[in-house]
C-alpha cells in the first residue's frame, strides 16, 4: 500500500477513498498538513485560493502519526463545485500512477476519464467523456485518437501537438490543453484536458497517458466576454476627457502605459512619455510630489477603498503649470504579476480660472456709494448714501442719516457683530476696512460686499467713504461648487475628500493627547446581487433610502461620507471603541429593519461594519486599514454584522 487517495468535496467532507479507511474519517481536518516545508500547518480551506491559480499543490501529510510527501488537486465538477483529491504517499515511493480506484473516483465525481495508449492508439473513455460530446458511450465506441481529433476544433490540433510534446519531454509535469470541441449537435463545447504519463516503455517513450476532461464552458465563455469587454474599455478609455496613465509601483515609477488624450491635454506625445521613469513625478511641482507620493502610497493599504484623488500642479509640454486633479488607484500583480498605480487625470484649472474671473468681478464699478460716521460722543449714521441703498436695506436715506443702527438691525446677526468689531478695529488703526454680509430679503439670502477707508474730521468725528457691492450671484455659485466639492451627489452625503479633510484635521488637533474618536467602515451585503436582480435603479434606490435611515441615528458632529460605490465610512469624534460598537450595531439593525422601497419592488437590505478606536492605530492609513479589516472579517464570517478591530494580525 504505497499510494492513498482520498475525495473531499468543498466543505471538506471525505466523499471517497482508494482504501477502505476507518469510518470516524470523515473530515479533511483529520489529516494534518504542511504547504511548502512550514513548520506550522495549513488549514485546508487556505489551499483553496492558492488552488484557484495552480491545480495541484504538494504538500507534507501528517496522517495518524505517518509521515507522508503528498499531493492536494483541485477538480472541477460539472455543476462548477469544487472537490480534491488528497494524495499521501510514504516518503519512499515517488510513482503518483492513479490506480484503477481512482479511475473509479474519478467516475464518481462525474468527470470525463480517458487512458490513452501512445503506442498501440488504444484510448479508453468513460461515458462522461462521450456525455460531453452529446454521445452515449455506445455510440462511439471504439474510440481512437483520430476520435478525438475529429472532435477538435481545427485551429486547436497542432496546439494539442505541442502540448503533448512538451509533456512527453518532461517540459511540463503535466499535459493542460483547453480547446473548442464538436457536440453531436453541432455546437463547440469547451473543455479543458488534464493529464500525465504514468508508464513508459524500455526505451524511455511515454506507453500509457491518463487524463481527465472538464466542461469549462462557461467560465471560458464569461472569461471572453471579459476579454471583449476590456477591450471596449480601452476603446471609452481613449475617447475619455481625461488622461490615464499606468506607474510602475517601484522606485522606477516608470510610465507603462497612457491614453492619447495627453497629446491634447498635457502637449505631450504617448511615446515620450512611455517607458520614462520618474517622468511623471519630475514633472510635478516640487512642493507637491510629497503629497502625491503619500497619496500613492496610501492607496496601497486600503483594500476597501482602494481609490484617492490628489491634486497637484504639474507642468504642461508647452512650458504652462496646470493643477491636476488625479484619482489614484493601485492594482497588485497586474499585468504580468507587476504592480502598479493607476491614474486617472484631469484639468482642474478651469475651475481655477472660474474662480479668478469671481475675483476680478468683485473689483468692477461699485454698486452703492456710502458715507458713514462716529462722532466723538461714538454716535454711528450714514450722512450720505446712494439711491440704491433703500432698495437693499429697506431702510430711507433719512432714517439712514439719524441713526446707523437701523440699518444694522437689517444685518445678519452673526454678521453685525462683525462689522461692529471691524468699525472699532479701523476707528483705532484707522486702517481702511471690508467685508462681507448677508440681508435676509424676501425670504431669500442676499450677499453683498463693503469697503471703507476712515479719514479723521477736524470735529474729532471720523468720516468713513466706501462702496457696497452685490456679490449674492457669485456668492451662490461658489457655495455650490464647495458643497459640490464636499458632497456626493447620488445621496447628498460627504464625499471622500471631505470626509479624509476632516479626519486629518482631527489628528492635528490633538497630535499628543488625541480625545478618542472612532471610525465606521460600511459596506453593504451582496449588493452586486441587488444591482442584478433588482437593476441600477433600485440599488441606487437603496443607497439613498438607507442614508436616510442612517442619518437620524448619527449626532450633529458625526460625518458620514460615501467613500466611494456602496461604501461608506462613519467619524465619530470623541467616541469609545464601546460607544462606537454601540452605534453601529444601532444601525446594523436598523438597516436590517428599514424597507426599502422602490415602484413595487420592496426588499429589505443588511450591511456589514468594520469599527476601529483612533487609539488602536498611530497613523490614518493604518485605522482606516484596521478598520477594512474587520469589515472583511464580517464578510468572512458571513455579512450583517459588526466587527471590533483588532491590532494583532
Ligand atoms: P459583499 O457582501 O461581499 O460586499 O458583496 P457585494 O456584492 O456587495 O460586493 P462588492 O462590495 O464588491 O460590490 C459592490 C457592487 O456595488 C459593485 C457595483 O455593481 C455596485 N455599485 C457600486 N456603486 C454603485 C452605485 O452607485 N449604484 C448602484 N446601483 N450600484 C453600485
Ligand atoms: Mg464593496
Ligand atoms: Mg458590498
Amino acid at each position: 500500500m504505497h499510494t492513498m487517495s482520498l475525495l473531499f468535496n468543498q466543505q471538506g467532507q471525505l466523499t471517497a477513498s482508494t482504501h477502505s479507511i476507518d469510518q470516524s474519517v470523515v473530515n479533511v481536518d483529520e489529516i494534518v498538513l504542511f504547504y511548502r516545508g512550514q513548520t506550522t500547518p495549513i488549514a485546508f480551506a487556505d489551499l483553496m485560493p492558492i488552488l484557484t491559480k495552480q491545480f495541484r499543490i504538494d504538500v507534507d501529510i501528517v496522517f495518524r502519526g505517518q509521515k507522508y510527501a503528498g499531493n492536494v488537486t483541485r477538480v472541477t465538477k460539472v455543476d462548477g463545485e469544487s472537490e480534491y483529491i488528497v494524495s499521501l504517499k510514504h516518503s519512499t515511493d515517488n510513482s503518483a500512477a492513479p490506480t484503477d480506484k481512482m479511475i473509479n473516483i474519478l467516475d464518481s465525481a462525474q468527470i470525463a476519464s480517458w487512458e490513452w495508449n501512445v503506442c498501440s492508439d488504444e484510448l479508453h473513455v468513460n461515458e462522461r467523456w462521450a456525455n460531453i460530446l452529446g454521445y452515449t458511450l455506445a455510440d462511439i465506441v471504439p474510440v481512437t485518437y483520430a476520435t478525438w481529433l475529429s472532435h477538435l476544433h481545427p485551429d486547436y490540433r497542432p496546439l494539442l501537438e505541442q502540448k503533448l510534446l512538451a509533456h512527453y519531454r518532461g517540459k511540463e509535469s503535466y499535459f493542460e490543453f483547453e480547446s473548442p470541441v464538436l457536440t453531436h449537435d453541432g455546437e463547440w463545447v469547451w473543455v479543458k484536458d488534464i493529464g500525465r504519463v504514468v508508464s513508459r516503455t524500455d526505451d524511455g517513450e511515454p506507453e500509457w497517458v491518463f487524463g481527465a476532461r472538464i466542461d469549462i464552458h462557461r467560465s471560458k465563455m464569461a472569461q471572453l466576454e471579459l476579454e471583449k469587454l476590456q477591450q471596449q474599455l480601452d476603446h471609452v478609455m481613449e475617447l475619455s476627457p481625461s488622461v490615464i496613465y499606468k506607474m510602475s509601483a517601484d522606485h522606477n515609477e516608470e510610465i507603462r502605459f497612457i491614453t492619447k488624450g495627453v497629446e491634447s491635454l498635457l502637449g505631450y506625445s504617448p511615446n515620450e512619455v512611455i517607458g520614462g521613469q520618474h517622468w511623471w513625478t519630475s514633472r510635478i511641482r516640487h512642493e507637491d510630489v510629497k503629497e502625491y507620493r503619500r497619496c500613492a502610497q496610501s492607496t496601497k493599504l486600503r483594500a476597501y477603498h482602494p481609490i484617492m484623488d490628489c491634486e497637484y500642479r504639474f507642468t504642461k509640454g508647452n512650458g504652462e503649470e496646470v493643477w491636476l486633479v488625479d484619482r489614484l488607484r493601485y492594482v497588485e500583480n497586474g499585468d504580468g504579476g507587476e504592480s502598479y498605480f493607476v491614474g486617472s487625470v484631469i484639468d482642474l484649472s478651469e475651475f481655477v480660472t472660474l474662480n479668478q474671473h469671481f475675483k476680478t468681478l468683485s473689483l468692477l464699478p461699485p454698486g452703492i456709494i456710502y458715507q458713514f460716521e462716529q462722532d466723538a460722543e461714538g454716535h454711528m449714521s450714514f450722512p450720505y448714501v446712494s439711491q440704491e441703498f433703500e432698495h437693499i436695506f429697506g431702510v430711507s436715506p433719512e432714517e439712514a442719516q439719524q441713526d446707523a443702527k437701523h440699518v444694522f438691525a437689517v444685518l445678519h446677526p452673526d454678521d453685525e457683530s462683525v462689522i461692529k468689531k471691524l468699525i472699532e478695529q479701523s476707528s483705532i488703526e484707522m486702517s481702511e476696512m471690508e467685508s462681507e454680509f448677508r440681508i435676509e430679503r424676501d425670504g431669500e439670502t442676499h450677499w453683498y460686499f463693503f469697503q471703507a477707508a476712515p479719514a479723521k474730521q477736524v470735529d474729532g468725528a471720523i468720516l468713513w467713504s466706501g462702496q457696497i457691492i452685490d456679490i449674492t450671484e457669485r456668492k451662490q455659485m461658489v457655495l455650490k461648487l464647495e458643497k459640490e466639492s464636499t458632497t456626493d451627489p447620488l445621496t447628498g452625503t460627504y464625499n471622500r475628500r471631505f470626509f479624509m479633510d476632516q479626519i486629518k484635521l482631527l489628528r492635528e488637533l490633538t497630535p499628543d493627547h488625541p480625545h478618542e474618536f472612532s471610525i465606521l467602515a460600511l459596506d453593504f451585503d451582496h449588493f452586486k446581487t441587488i444591482n442584478d436582480t433588482y437593476g441600477h435603479d433600485v440599488g441606487d434606490a437603496v443607497l439613498k433610502q438607507t442614508v436616510h435611515a442612517v442619518q437620524p441615528l448619527l449626532r450633529e458632529p458625526d460625518i458620514l461620507a460615501r467613500m466611494g460605490g456602496e461604501e461608506f465610512d462613519i467619524l465619530l469624534p470623541n467616541t469609545s471603541a464601546t460607544d462606537a460598537m454601540l452605534v453601529a450595531e444601532r444601525i446594523r439593525d436598523t438597516v436590517e429593519q428599514n424597507q426599502i422601497r422602490h415602484g413595487e419592488t420592496h426588499l429589505n437590505i443588511t450591511l456589514t461594519i468594520g469599527v476601529v478606536s483612533s487609539l488602536q492605530a498611530t497613523n490614518i492609513p493604518e485605522l482606516l486599514k484596521l478598520a477594512d479589516r474587520a469589515l472583511y472579517r464580517g464578510k468572512e464570517q458571513g455579512r450583517n454584522r459588526v466587527i471590533l478591530a483588532s491590532i494583532e494580525r
